[in-house]
């Protein structure tokens, strides 16, 4: 008996329909926000989320899935989506397209070597944005207002918005510096992968799990008071846009994300909605000023945000699911009948109705039992007598009203009640 690996799931076809309820949602809201689709591969040279991600990341240090190629290439399953965005963007050109800001989004599955534990798994989905092209703080409130309109177009409860700012390179090194001289004197206490962040990225240490209650996280010192004039600025004109569109934030100095990449605004979207359960991050992201050039491109600052689908899907509203069902069931009973019923569904499915049939010789009520299964809207019976007479019995399950239909006149019977009125 094969087993789907550890941390992988099978997306059945009773959720499926729920998933693509969710795509459809994005692909509605990306579309008001003229954002445009863009497809990366799977795999990318392993040295790419090095280097855009960040080697002292728990993602790139312990979470990736990589390989040799045949051919002895270092290969990795992407572990998220923005730095094969970002190559795409290089690699393609796209910042010397007419239009400065390029508005990018992507869906599919990430990998990660996680424990896999409520909804954590080895492979997930993110669904992700990328605006990348300008470094405006009105394009940080463009990304978030998408994230939170999905959100609430989803029907997600009780979200709110954290934001930080982790400034510009001039105020990161200032950051930097105190966070090494606070950390000194206690650096033995921490873990052995804090000692590592200590020499190549001591912000890091913010962000671990496992040192999270020591005594000197509480008092390390903020971001918010190395800002530079420039990175203040940019921080209150975000802060300013989100209260003038009446956007509900909290300003949370410990926010740090989990990527090298980002720079100036960050933010996630918390949900205490109890399918979750409390303070649970659904999605986040932040502005990434210097990946571009990072992985070979001129200047071009950007600004994005990924959610986790699966933590989508387990809040979204359950109304959003679209009841969808067969238009037609045909239920041939004999033979003759079952080679008319394909003449039948065949132009059906032509004429661009959903149509299914028995081929088994089942019992009429078993046939009813896949009519109902399967929320068809008409139900087709063609028994001996049909078929000599030329006609076929159509039931509407809606209206309950059964009619002898001529088989000429099959297509515009449907047409005509396909709506689910009363029959006349
Ligand atoms: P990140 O790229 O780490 O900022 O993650 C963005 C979002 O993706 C998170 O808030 C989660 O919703 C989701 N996510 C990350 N890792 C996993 C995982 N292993 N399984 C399921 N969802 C995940």
């Amino acid at each position: 008996m094969y087993k789907a690996p550890r941390g992988t799931v099978d997306i059945l076809p009773t959720t499926s329909s729920k998933w693509q309820s969710l795509e459809q949602l994005i692909r509605t809201v990306c579309s008001y926000y003229n954002v445009q689709e863009i497809r990366t591969p799977i795999f990318e040279h392993t040295e790419l989320f090095c280097r855009a991600v960040g080697d002292t990341t728990d993602v790139v240090s312990k979470e990736m899935y990589t390989f040799q190629d045949k051919k002895g290439r270092s290969i990795t399953l992407r572990p998220e989506g923005t730095a094969g965005v970002a190559r795409s963007y290089v690699e393609n050109k796209l910042y010397s397209n007419p239009e400065t800001l390029q508005k990018l989004y992507y869906m599919g599955p990430m990998f990660r070597y996680e424990r896999p534990q409520n909804g954590r798994q080895r492979q997930f989905h993110q669904f992700g944005v990328e605006m990348i092209g300008l470094e405006s703080p009105y394009v940080d409130v463009e990304c978030m207002t998408l994230a939170i309109t999905l959100v609430e177009a989803l029907g997600i409860q009780n979200v709110k918005l954290h934001i930080n700012s982790l400034g510009d390179d001039a105020s990161r090194e200032l950051h930097r510096n105190a966070l090494m001289k606070h950390f000194e004197p206690c650096i033995d206490e921490l873990c052995h992968d804090c000692k590592t962040r200590y020499q190549k990225n001591p912000m890091r240490i913010l962000d671990c799990k496992v040192d999270k209650n020591h005594p000197l996280m509480d008092s390390a010192p903020k971001m918010r008071d190395y800002l530079s004039k420039e990175a203040k600025e940019h921080f209150s004109t975000v802060c300013s846009l989100l209260d003038d569109l009446e956007i509900d934030y909290v300003i949370d100095d410990n926010l740090v994300r989990g990527l090298d990449y980002y720079c100036h605004t960050v933010f996630e979207i918390i949900s205490d909605d109890p399918r979750l359960g409390t303070g649970s991050t659904v999605g986040g992201g932040g502005r990434y000023n210097g990946l571009v050039e990072e992985v070979g491109g001129p200047y071009a600052p950007g600004v994005g945000f990924a959610f986790g689908m699966e933590r989508l899907l387990i809040a979204m509203d359950a109304s959003i699911e679209e009841e969808s069902g067969l238009d037609v069931y045909l239920m041939p009973l004999g033979k003759e009948a079952k080679d008319l019923a394909v003449q039948i569904i065949t132009m059906l499915r032509a004429n661009g109705y959903s149509a299914d049939m028995d081929y088994q010789d089942r019992s009429m009520k078993a046939m009813f039992k896949s009519v109902d299964r399967n929320k068809a809207h008409f139900a087709m019976i063609l028994g001996q007598e049909e078929v000599e007479n030329e006609v076929v019995n159509i039931k509407c399950t809606v209206s309950k009203h059964q009619s002898v239909v001529k088989l000429e006149d099959i297509l515009s019977y449907i047409e005509d009640h396909e709506s689910g009125e009363e029959h006349e």
